[in-house]
């Protein structure tokens, strides 16, 4: 709840102007009074000039963390960057949908951004997935990511609405403000879950990921707080097919004053070179390690990624030796794929590494050890030294072309 100092409070009205969702009157005493529509947003506390306004938030939980049964639902945060949805946002509606039927509560999807025609039509693509509402903050403050304002729309809207469950994906977004949106909530946060269920006995979810450098998988529970929040990497849960004729509702958020308060600005947003190697939506992956022994083993195996028409991917060990970049990394601490062809040239097949690569539709092994892990996952091995096999490869590729 929001708790108001009556001995230092000099009735100014800052916080009345500032709520952004009008929950606070004056009373006729001239004294602030903090009125059901509250979210606990803060807004009031960051205005008022004499510091008479805090947040009294549990250390343990939120401040609704008693009453579990008012919260109700599940909400997906829908990731809308450079004009369109990331591709996990469809993949955590496919899980959400699930979670939420077996609840037997509607699945509902928050979309933040700034009000541009594709921005609008996000809205209709996310109903055809499997939301039943759509929840949207639209905003010209939203148009850019921003940590502050991202992380007090979507903490506001997840007060206002009480979903039981949140799900957001681990992209960079995602892992940058989710974390601060569970600490304002007072939430529990497990990251990068691959599986996830529910306990219905006590509408418990139940979040499966790696644990001890990805050698058991643990099922983590919150118990004890509202929300429940999980994140989920991309490429791991499937997406349902679309439904144009699927029907929902599209609330708005309004988020106007609330942003007008944000104390930080984007000024400019650069796309990275690193960022621009998306090797999870890639259909052909052509995946390097240590095997390769130097980064010139790189340059032949661009050469048979160009000639599949692919992208360069690449082990932990590859990278860490400096030959490649971070983002072209699969597996656990890396990026997770699911291609429709895998051709790991070099790579033993380490736990690690095929957690990330494992969903591949095909996998095709170069190894010269008979014995490496990675002929236990590949559908199709070749054994032998993979600097007479690529060349092999290309060259027979080239003739089929020719
Ligand atoms: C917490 C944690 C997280 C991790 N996260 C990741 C991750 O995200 N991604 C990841 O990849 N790893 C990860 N690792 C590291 C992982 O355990 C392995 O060390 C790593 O995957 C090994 O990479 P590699 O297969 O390229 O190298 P190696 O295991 O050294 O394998 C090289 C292979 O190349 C073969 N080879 C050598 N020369 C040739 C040749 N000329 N022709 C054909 N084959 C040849 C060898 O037979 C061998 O099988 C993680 C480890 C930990 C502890």
């Amino acid at each position: 709840m929001v708790i108001v100092d009556q001995e230092t409070c000099v009735a100014c009205g800052a916080c009345v102007d500032a709520c952004p969702f009008a929950a606070i009157t004056l009373s006729d005493a001239a004294r602030p009074l903090i009125g059901d529509a509250c979210t606990l947003c803060g807004a009031c506390v960051d205005a008022c000039p004499s510091e008479s306004l805090w947040l009294d938030v549990p250390e343990q939980g939120n401040a609704r963390t008693n009453d579990q049964a008012a919260w109700r639902g599940v909400m997906i945060f829908a990731e809308f960057r450079l004009g369109r949805l990331a591709p996990v946002s469809l993949e955590l509606l496919g899980a959400g949908r699930k979670l939420a039927d077996t609840l037997g509560v509607p699945l509902a999807a928050a979309l933040l951004g700034a009000d541009f025609p594709e921005f609008r039509a996000a809205a209709a693509t996310l109903i055809g997935h499997g939301a039943d509402v759509v929840y949207v903050a639209a905003h010209a403050g939203l148009a850019d990511f921003s940590e502050e304002r991202y992380t007090q729309a979507l903490t506001a809207l997840i007060r206002r609405y009480q979903p039981e469950v949140v799900l957001a994906g681990a992209t960079a977004i995602g892992r940058s403000f989710i974390p601060a949106v569970a600490t304002h909530l007072g939430a529990g946060l497990t990251a990068d879950c691959t599986g996830l269920d529910i306990r219905l006995e006590d509408r418990a979810l139940l979040q499966t990921r790696p644990a001890f450098g990805g050698n058991i998988m643990a099922t983590i529970v919150c118990p004890d707080a509202r929300p429940q929040m999980a994140t989920v990497r991309p490429k791991v849960m499937r997406a349902l097919p679309p439904d144009d004729v699927r029907t929902g509702e599209i609330i708005r958020f309004p988020v106007d004053e609330f942003c007008a308060l944000a104390r930080s600005r984007v000024l400019e947003s650069v796309v990275g070179e690193a960022d621009q190697v998306n090797i999870q939506e890639a259909e052909i992956l052509i995946s390097g390690g240590r095997g390769l022994d130097s980064d010139k083993g790189f340059a032949l195996v661009r050469q048979l990624a160009e000639a599949f028409g692919g992208k360069v991917a690449a082990s932990r060990a590859a990278v860490d030796a400096g030959w490649i970049a971070y983002p072209h990394q699969v597996g656990q601490t890396g990026k997770t794929v699911a291609p429709k062809l895998y051709i790991a040239c070099g790579i033993s097949g380490a736990i690690q590494h095929v957690a990330g690569m494992q969903s591949s539709e095909t996998i095709v092994a170069i190894n010269r050890d008979p014995h490496a892990p990675i002929f236990e996952v590949a559908d199709y091995g070749l054994v032998g030294d993979l600097y007479e096999i690529i060349p092999k490869l290309i060259a027979k590729i080239s003739e089929r072309r020719g």
